[in-house]
Order: structure tokens, then sequence, then C-alpha cells
């Protein structure tokens, strides 16, 4: 009769690592599924729980010594610990239990006498260390001794005579130290161990060592007894580990480590050179010793073979930890493969194609933001990296270049074919054409929703805001780091958007690819997630990236963006500091054909699926001119003196633009811009219906809104711009009008805004701002501070703040549907892209969320996970 306290391997039916250890489950799922597992016990925590209050003496019944019968004559014992997780740690195991004086000739018969002394000599310095507490150190020193007088380079290298010497000194070492002669009964040097190991685990420093890693407090031991498979002695013999997968891309390939005569793991971790797995691996190599599949030629496709079992059975990619014994080879564990983020992709799919989990668990295996990887750029992890500034992962992937002070020279340089990193105290709509042509981005200030931070996640830039520890001295044309390092003009340079750090000099990449397991996973992810994925998308060239990320339309056009090129911003600007209405609508006049073309080919690249424009929202410090450059070049175009231009300009100037006459403001004001801008959207939907089979039914949304009354001036203007339209092109047009919540007044009004509103649409980064009277543009100051120091758990401009904004959004997502149950609910602040803020958004009912094109994909996976 067996009793749940230990049980045989290859007996177990349905393990669980609470009882058995993480260890002890593979181990008898591994025997379970047929593979060569060296026959053993599993020993409970309830076991081991017994043998700390009494002993292990107390409770070895002969059940356990029929047991240990079974296994055979002769048999040498391994005694491993297994916690219920792997990462807790653990006392060493114990090896080759058993050996003694009378076993020793029987050894010596199969491994040889040189090895039969080695491991009793192990065993005692092992055993005397665990169970004595006795010190390695004077062990070693034998050892040390000997290699010494026989004047050899290294333990191998000693003659037999001084392996026997060995042995007879640490016996007598041991009986001195100890008091006691070393056991001679395996059974008794079981016991002892056993005590041990569970004596060990309940030490106070092994206990603080493992609730460092997570364990609980009353985290249990289970034990493991196995026989030995001896990678030492005649024929083939060794110890190694082989993976089956290429740990940076996840793609099948058999690589790994093999030590001749050696026992165990820790053995390839020691001072001998480890042989390689495959003899193309050994050429490739160029390594003198044989490989494992040259001594022994089947080895390789057994392991394979293993391998497959194991991922099968164990629903994941594990190496696989083995011993050859005279030519045998017996499976020691499954150690999960390391992989990288990229790799979790490529894996996850495989194992669905092997049928070894379902396609939603390899959803749930990969974590959104490791398809950065797959995306962007990034620097390889094992090369060295010199941090020299640091600042917020405003936009992943990292980018090397030359540093660049101006647009201009940015734009230059890539003319020349050479990368440019575009250094700015903090950009504006001129860096623009300078931040398309430049490789990565770098700001002093800023927040994770600053100019820049939105500009580059729109292009897919690397990018870094807010690295306040370098300093730009604008005279000697360098950045200066705190520790005095100065990078001129010119000077190479590496921005890690994914990090958030600068980096000294051009470290290895690893280029990103989209490869067909990420477009697999993205496929699966659509088939599962009930929430939408839109892009934030403001021209045609975002349309088509957003379009090759598989979004399901465009949920916000900043269209103030459109008129951020160079060619144009001039108009822009004529248009904001127009001084009469005449001069206001001659400028728009001349911006309403570049916004209906513009328009036109948005629907027409997104064919049919939801297109969301925002009206002009220009935070009117963004636009208006800075340099004199720039005045003077106004001033020519509206042929007015630039005094005046210059007078205007600050008059228009405020305090706090960011709270000023932005979003629906200007559209109270001076309401001819949304007239104009309407116009270009129903003059473009009505192109494209004509052209088009699929039909367009623009979603038109107004910003910055905080009370009902104006969203009603502008939908009265609006629908009649429709019906203007309408008739002068004899169309039919449908749309929809919604308003952008992003003041709390709104979010907290949602009932009388709900009214003449189809849809809501959250813009986060203005609601956070204003939720914690936090200026989005100056956040990046002290943000990393408020991070380390736990005073913030995040960023709120980049994961949600749920609890607080959060709670603004809950409220207007229940009192905007109770006024009107079909409202459609969207978000379109940057935490659209963000895998928590997306589950957020799924719990609270949302139709959909919006994001820049290029993560896009990380927010279908996270939607996908938040249905799951
Ligand atoms: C927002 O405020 O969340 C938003 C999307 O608008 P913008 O970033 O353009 O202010
Ligand atoms: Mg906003």
């Amino acid at each position: 009769m067996m009793t749940a306290d230990f049980i045989r391997i290859h007996d177990v039916i349905d393990p669980d690592a609470a009882t058995y250890g993480a260890r002890g489950v593979r181990l008898a799922r591994m025997a379970a599924l047929g593979l060569p597992v060296p026959r053993g016990l599993l020993l409970a925590r309830s076991f081991c729980d017994k043998i700390a209050r009494d002993g292990a003496a107390a409770h070895f019944a002969t059940e356990l010594d029929d047991i240990l019968a079974g296994l055979g004559d002769e048999v040498l014992l391994s005694l491993r610990a297994a916690p219920e997780k792997g990462e807790w740690g653990g006392p060493e195991a114990l090896l080759n239990i058993g050996i003694t004086n009378e076993r020793l000739p029987a050894l010596i018969e199969r491994v040889g006498e040189a090895g039969a002394y080695t491991l009793y000599f192990r065993l005692i310095e092992g055993y005397g260390a665990a169970v004595e507490g006795l010190d390695p150190d004077d062990f070693e020193t034998l050892v040390a001794d000997q290699v010494k007088y026989h004047a050899v380079k290294s333990e191998g290298d000693l003659p037999l005579e001084a392996h026997k010497t060995l042995v007879e000194e640490a016996l007598a070492l041991y009986a001195d130290e100890a008091g006691d002669p070393f056991p001679q009964s395996q059974r008794e040097q079981l016991i002892h161990a056993m005590d041990a190991l569970v004596r060990s685990w309940n030490g106070v420093s092994a206990r603080i060592l493992r609730q460092s890693y997570g364990a609980p407090e009353d985290a249990g031991l289970a034990l493991i007894v196995q026989r030995m498979a001896l990678g030492v002695g005649q024929g083939v013999c060794g110890a190694g580990l082989a993976h089956m997968v290429d740990e940076r891309s996840g793609a099948p390939g058999l690589s790994g480590r093999f030590l001749p005569q050696a026992q165990g793991y820790d053995a390839l971790m020691g001072l001998r050179t480890p042989h390689l797995i495959t003899a193309a691996a050994r050429e490739s190599a160029r390594q003198s010793g044989l490989s494992l599949e040259e001594l022994l030629p089947d080895a390789p496709r057994a392991l394979e073979a293993h391998y497959a079992t194991i991922s099968h059975g164990l629903g994941d990619a594990y190496g696989v930890e083995f011993t050859v014994e005279n030519g045998a080879l017996w499976v020691l564990d499954a150690v999960l493969s390391p992989r990288s983020a990229r790799a979790t992709v490529r894996i996850a799919t495989d194992l669905v194609r092997i049928g070894a989990i379902t396609r939603e668990q390899a959803l749930l295996r990969v974590e959104p933001r490791a398809l950065i990887e797959n995306l962007h750029r990034q620097i390889d992890p094992s090369a060295p990296r010199d941090v020299c500034g640091h600042g917020l992962p405003a936009s992943p992937g990292a980018a090397t270049g030359r540093v660049t002070f101006s647009p201009e020279e940015a734009i230059q340089l890539d003319a020349q074919g050479e990368a440019a990193i575009l250094v700015r105290i903090e950009t504006s709509p001129e860096d623009i054409r300078g931040m398309h042509s430049a490789s990565g981005v770098l700001t002093v200030r800023g927040g994770m929703t600053s100019h820049a931070a939105v500009i580059a996640r729109g292009l897919g830039l690397p990018c870094v805001v807010g690295a306040g520890d370098l300093r730009l001295d604008q005279k000697a044309r360098a950045i200066v780091t705190q520790d005095g390092r100065s990078f001129s003009e010119g000077a190479i340079i590496t921005v890690d958007g994914t990090r958030g750090e600068v980096l000294a000099g051009a470290p290895d990449m690893i280029a990103p690819e989209l490869d067909g397991a990420f477009e697999l996973l993205m496929s699966w992810a659509d088939q599962v997630r009930e929430i939408g994925v839109r892009a934030n998308a403001d021209t045609p060239q975002d349309a088509r990236v957003a379009r090759g990320f598989a979004v399901d339309g465009i949920g916000l056009c900043r269209t103030e963006h459109m008129f951020f090129h160079e060619d144009r911003i001039n108009t822009m600007r004529e248009m904001i500091l127009a001084d009469t209405v005449g001069d206001r609508r001659s400028a728009l006049d001349r911006l309403l054909p570049m916004q209906r073309d513009d328009f036109v080919e948005l629907f027409s690249i997104m064919r049919g699926l939801p297109v969301t424009i925002r009206l002009l929202d220009p935070p009117l410090h963004e636009f208006l001119p800075h340099g004199r450059d720039e005045m003077h070049d106004l001033a020519e175009a509206m042929d007015v003196p630039v005094t005046t231009i210059i007078e205007r300009a600050k008059s228009l100037s405020e305090f706090n633009p960011m709270l000023g006459k932005r979003g629906v403001r200007l559209g109270i004001t001076m309401p001819e811009i949304y007239d104009m801008q309407a116009r270009a959207i129903f003059e473009a939907a009505a192109i494209v219906n004509t052209r088009n089979l699929e039909q367009v039914e623009p979603e038109i949304m107004i910003p910055l809104v905080s009370a009902a009354r104006e969203v009603d001036v502008v939908k009265a203007r609006v629908d009649e711009i429709a019906a203007q339209v309408m008739a002068e092109r004899e169309v039919r047009l449908t749309y929809r009008l919604g308003i952008m919540v992003e003041t709390p007044r709104a979010a907290l009004r949602a009932r009388d805004l709900a009214e003449g509103s189809h849809f809501f649409s959250f813009g986060t980064n203005d609601l956070t701002q204003m939720t914690y009277g936090l200026s989005r543009d100056d956040a990046g100051r002290f943000m990393r501070d408020y991070v380390n120091q736990g005073v913030f758990a995040e960023d709120p401009f980049h994961s949600l703040d749920v609890e607080g904004v959060g709670e603004l959004l809950l409220i207007a997502a229940r009192r905007g549907r109770q006024i009107n149950p079909d409202l459609m609910l969207g978000l379109c602040g940057e935490h659209g892209g963000d895998p928590n803020s997306i589950h957020f958004c799924k719990l609270a009912g949302f139709d959909y969320v919006s994001c820049s094109p290029y993560r896009a994909p990380i927010a279908r996976l996270a939607a996908a996970q938040a249905t799951l």
C-alpha cells in the first residue's frame, strides 16, 4: 500500500506542484510520457514536514526500504530538493549517495578506479558539507595539495594513487571534524541527507532568500530520490543540456552542450569546456573536442524526439537536461527554453501547430509589449550599453545616428544617406519634416504625450523625451551629460525609446521582423477580441501604415497635424493670425482644397472603414511662429510688416495654452474654421461615395468640449453644411457627430452631452492632464522621480490611472448610456496602445480603443487577452 507521503515517480497519475514540487511534477509527467527518466520516488511536502518535526529516521518505513530496494542492487542515489516553484531555489542536490568502502570494488568495476575514487571523494565532501556543516574549502585544500605534490595542472591530471590518497584523507578529515566516521550504509547516508536538506530549507537565510524570489512564508519542500544515471564510467558517458529552439527567433534548431565523463548539469558550469551537440555546430565553432553526435550518432535524433514529446506533453518549449551512461541517454529534467520576446511568438504558434496548446493559450503566452521586438529595431540585449542619459520611453525602438540640432541638418544628413538623431529642447510643428528625416528623436523636456512623443509614435520613430539629465549647450552645439561628457554635433549616439535611455556610440542592433508567426498570432487575436482597435492617423501615409496593421478604422484624425508640413503651415498660421474674418476666409479658402484632397485620400485608403475626423484643435503655442526667420517668412507670405506678425503673435500668446483657446473654443469663436472643415469632409465623402463601392460615413468629432451648448452650436452649423453639400452635389450623405470627453466637466455632464452625440471618444491625454492638474508637456521633468520613489505606480500619461481618470471614464460611460443606450464609446488618448488601459476599456464596455498605427498590433493582442 502506497501512502500519499511518498510515491514512485513512474506511478504518479495526476501530480501537483504543491505536493510534489515543480520538478517532481515534471519528472512524473515525463515518465508517464514514456521518456527515459531514471526510476525513483517523490517525497511529498507532507512527508518533509514530518521529517522536519521528527527526523527522517522516525518515518523511514519498511515500505520506503522496499521501494529503494526495488531500484536495483548497488545503485547510487541522488537526493534533490523540489520546491513548488523552481525559482524559489533550495538546497543543492546530493549525488552518488550509497558509495561505501564495501561497495567501492563494484563501483570500480563499473566506472574504473579513478572515476570511482573521484565520486567517493565528492560524496564525502558534499555530504560532509550538507550534513555535518564541514567546510568544503578544507576538502579543496586536500585536492590542491595533491595537485601541487604531483606537479600537475588540475585534478583531472592526478595519478590514480593520488585519488586513492584523497579518499583516505577525506575520510580522515570527515571523522576528525564530524566526530564520527563517514557512514558506511546507503540507508544511513540517505536518512541524514534528507534531514540535512529539510533543515537547510527551513533555515533563516534560505527562508529570506526564497521570499525575495516571491515564495510565501510557509513555502514547503518536497524531495526527490532517484537512481543515479552515472555520467562517468565505461563507454560514452557524460552530462548535457540541449535546446531545440533558437533563443532569438524561436525557430527550430538544436543547440547545447555536452561534457563527457561528468555528472549533473552543474558540471557544465565547471572548469572544463563542454563539447557541442552536433558535428555541424562543432565545425562552425571550430571546437576540437568531439561533439555528442560524433560520440553517439543517434543522440541528436533521440534528443529531438524527447523534445517533441516533452513540448507536446508539458505544453511549452523545454530544453532537455540529460545524462549519458555507457551510451544510454537518460532524461534528468526539462528546463524551459530561454527565449527573446520575439521568439515567444514563434514558439507559441509552433506549439499550437503541433497541438500542444490551444490558440487561446498561445494568445495568453505572449506579452503584448513583446511585439515591440517584431515591430521595431532593438538594441541587442547582449550588447554592452554605455548609457549617458535617461528620459521617458516615448516611442519604442532604438536608432543610432549623428547628433543634429536642427531639422534642416537632419534633412541634409538624410539626403546624404546618413542617419540623424534630432536633438531638441522640445519639438514643435517646424520640426516635423526634420523628424520625418531623422532616425530617432531626443528631447530634453516633454512628457509621454508631448508633441515629440505623439508625433514620433505616429511615425514609428524611436524617441526619448524629458531627458532632464542632459544639457543642451546651444553655443558649443553639444549635449553635455551629468558626468561632464560632451557629444558635439556629428557625434554618434543611440536613442533607446523602448527603455528611455540615451547611449554613447553604436551598440549592436536586432532588426525587426514581421514574420508568418506574427501574422498568424495577430489573425487569432482578431478572431477572439471583442473590442475594436482603431488607429490615430492624421495623414494618408499614416492611414496606409494603419491598414497594413489591419486596424478596424481611424479613431482619431488630428486635422491640425495635416498642416504641419512646411508648404502648408504658413497658410495655417495666416488663418490663425488673421485680423479680420475676411482675411481668415481667404486663408481658409486655400486650406479647403488641401483638406478635401486629404480626406478623399484617407477615405479611399480606409475603404468604408470608419474614419473619425476631429475638428481643429490647435494648441496655439504649437502653431505660432517662433524664431525671427519664421516671422519673416510669414510676414512675406501675408504681405505685412514683420512687426505686425510679432504684434499679433504676442496678442495671441497665452499663459496656459493647453487650457486656452483650443478645441471647440476656437470653433465657437471662429466658426468659419469648422465650417470649412465640415465642408471639406462632406465634399470628400461625396466624391468618394460616387467613385467607390464602399460608402463612407464620416464621424465628426468635436474636441475639448465641456458644455452641451458648445455641441449644440457646432452641431447646428455642421448639419447645415451637410445639407448644403448634399444639395449642391445632389447626393445623400450620412454621418455621425460625437464629442471628445477630455475635460472633467464633460465626463460629469455626460448626460447632457450624450443627447446630441452619436459617440464619446475619451481624450485621456487631456483628461489625465486636467484630472491631475499636471501639464502633459512638463510632467517629464519629474515623472521619473515620481515613479522611482513609488509616488505614482506608473506614469499616468502612459498607463491609464484607473482609480481617478478611470472613475471619470466610468461615470461618463454610465451616464451617457443612460440617456443614449446606443452611444458608441471609444478611447483615443495615448493609453489606447497600453495593454492595461485596454483591459480597463474592455471591462468598461467600450466599443474601441484607438492608438498610433505602430502600436495597433500590441493593442490587438491586448484586446484579445482582455476578452479571454
Ligand atoms: C487627448 O487629449 O487624449 C487626445 C487624443 O487629444 P490630443 O492629444 O490631440 O490633445
Ligand atoms: Mg486632447
